[in-house]
């Protein structure tokens, strides 16, 4: 059950405030609690704790940042079923991928776990010419400073994670702007983080709207941004100053499907339903553009057809539904629009197309013009696209012809193409066998294009957080 209401976190303490944010069931649309929200004062009251935070977690040693880690990792088992309800409610999240983002939450900690104690430098051969006989070099990473966090409304948890879990292995306090439309996830991360013997001001959780997190973005005290989130990451970053930047943002991921797939179409199929529906495919790998061989293209269509009519849609809540809502009315209302703009240009429905409020069918189409924007921007919902190729070439090209570039897909049993794609597809990973929407949470986690810059994944985003110092040693 959800609370009535949800402090923020300052400085490591739950405040409450007399300005209160709604935090609506995405399904029902009434309020499902309410949530304390921070003034002016509180932002710069939080950055000034990561400030003064900054040397006792740096001074806060591996194994005890690695306690922490598991103890959140303990917690969230303990706190799954609630957890995995706050998510359905306030994201619309059906109530199994809310449990499998919970199972993803604790994972990352106990990858965050291990990775503290394993952050390590290396020595380095100096005597390179006669003049430099008995210098030695050697590096350790050293915690890069406070760091600012925003996240989006489509994994409350695990993209929140994704930022925590590095940062207080690293040993970087942070301030934390969760997505205005589910906070809850990373409200309940700050209280099981406020249980621990973190340092005092070592993490702030701030539920603010975009227009009120200009400190995060602008302040020079903080030594890294990271985002995710939609295009505007982008003009983020030609604000954030001398700061880094990472940019985690969206996608239009494709999937190839290759001529010899034939015997293995099923299993293709339910792969790619789940990449293009799961989560009303509010996913930023979520399958939206899939290139089958002529070969295989028309029964893998009838394939995909079939299956797509069969999900069941409705109360996220309910364990037999697939397709819940939208994140909001003006969100299915977008991509809606667009896929009336691909039908008028020519496109042909093969099922779905129609909206409800925030809910929207699980939509397939071919024919799609190339200069449509189903087709060019991030559908970022419950829809995908069907075209066929005939040369390997032509389905690479297909991929590319891309602004984005996260991740693709490939089903294939050519070592060859396999080979080819990773190499040729201007992507951040390529996934052979199954769909661009895998991740695992300690794989390297990025794109190319206007997908973003840097990568996470719990070791990468630690090098992120941390710098390397460097020591030389002279033999006296
Ligand atoms: P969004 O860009 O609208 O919002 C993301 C976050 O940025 C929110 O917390 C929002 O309040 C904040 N924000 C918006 N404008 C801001 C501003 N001017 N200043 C400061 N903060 C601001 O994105 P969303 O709708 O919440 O999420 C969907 C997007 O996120 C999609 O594009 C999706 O592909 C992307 N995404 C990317 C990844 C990834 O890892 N690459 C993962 C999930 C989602």
């Amino acid at each position: 059950m959800l609370r009535k209401t949800y402090p923020y976190y300052l400085a490591s303490r739950p405040q409450t405030s007399k300005q209160m944010l709604d935090v609506r069931d995405k399904f029902s649309g009434k309020v499902a609690t309410r949530v304390a929200v921070p003034d002016a004062k509180a932002t710069e009251k939080a950055i000034a704790a990561a400030v003064q935070a900054a040397k006792p977690m740096r001074e806060f040693k591996p194994w005890a940042r690695q306690a922490v880690l598991q103890h959140c990792a303990a917690r969230f088992v303990e706190r799954r079923d609630e957890l995995a309800e706050a998510l359905c409610i306030e994201a619309g999240k059906p109530i199994k991928d809310a449990a499998g983002e919970v199972t993803r939450l604790i994972e990352t900690f106990r990858i965050a776990a291990e990775e503290s104690v394993r952050i390590n430098g290396e020595t380095l051969n100096l005597e390179l010419a006669a003049r430099l006989d008995g210098y030695h070099g050697y590096t350790r990473r050293v915690p890069i400073g406070p760091v600012s966090f925003i996240t989006p409304f489509n994994f409350p948890l695990n993209l929140v994670a994704h930022k925590v879990a590095p940062a207080l292995a690293a040993g970087c306090p942070f301030v934390l702007k969760p997505s205005e439309k589910t906070p809850i996830g990373a409200l309940v991360i700050g209280e099981v983080l406020a249980e621990t013997d973190l340092p005092r001001g070592a993490f702030s959780i701030l539920p603010l709207d975009g227009a009120h997190a200009a400190p995060l973005v602008e302040d020079e005290r903080f030594k890294l941004l990271s985002f995710t989130g939609g295009q505007v990451g982008w003009q983020l970053k030609a604000r954030a100053g001398r700061k880094k930047v990472t940019l985690e943002l969206g996608g239009n991921a494709a999937c190839v499907v290759d001529a010899d797939q034939g015997p293995k179409l099923d299993k293709v199929v339910a792969r790619l339903i789940f990449g293009a529906f799961y989560q009303s495919g509010q996913s930023c790998i979520g399958v939206q553009r899939i290139y089958a061989h002529a070969d295989v293209y028309d029964a893998l269509k009838r394939k995909l057809v079939a299956a797509t009519r069969k999900l069941k849609s409705g109360d996220p809540k309910d364990g037999s539904v697939f397709l819940g809502p939208m994140i909001d009315e003006a969100a299915a209302e977008r991509l809606h629009g667009w896929i009336l703009e691909a039908k008028k240009g020519g496109g042909k429905i093969l099922c779905g197309g129609r909206r409800s409020g925030n809910m929207l069918e699980a939509t397939l189409m071919e024919n799609v013009p190339a200069d449509a924007k189903a087709n060019r921007m991030e559908a970022f919902g419950p829809f995908a696209l069907l075209a066929p190729f005939r040369k390997f070439d032509e389905a690479i090209a297909m991929v590319n012809d891309s602004d984005y570039g996260l991740q693709a897909g490939i089903f294939t049993d050519s070592l060859d193409h396999a080979m080819r794609a990773w190499s040729e597809l201007e992507q951040g990973g390529v996934i052979v066998n199954d769909i661009p929407s895998f991740r695992v949470d300690n794989m390297p986690y990025g794109g190319v294009k206007l997908s973003g810059l840097g990568r996470e994944g719990v070791r990468y985003a630690i090098e992120d957080m941390s710098e390397v110092r460097l020591m030389v040693m002279r033999e006296s």
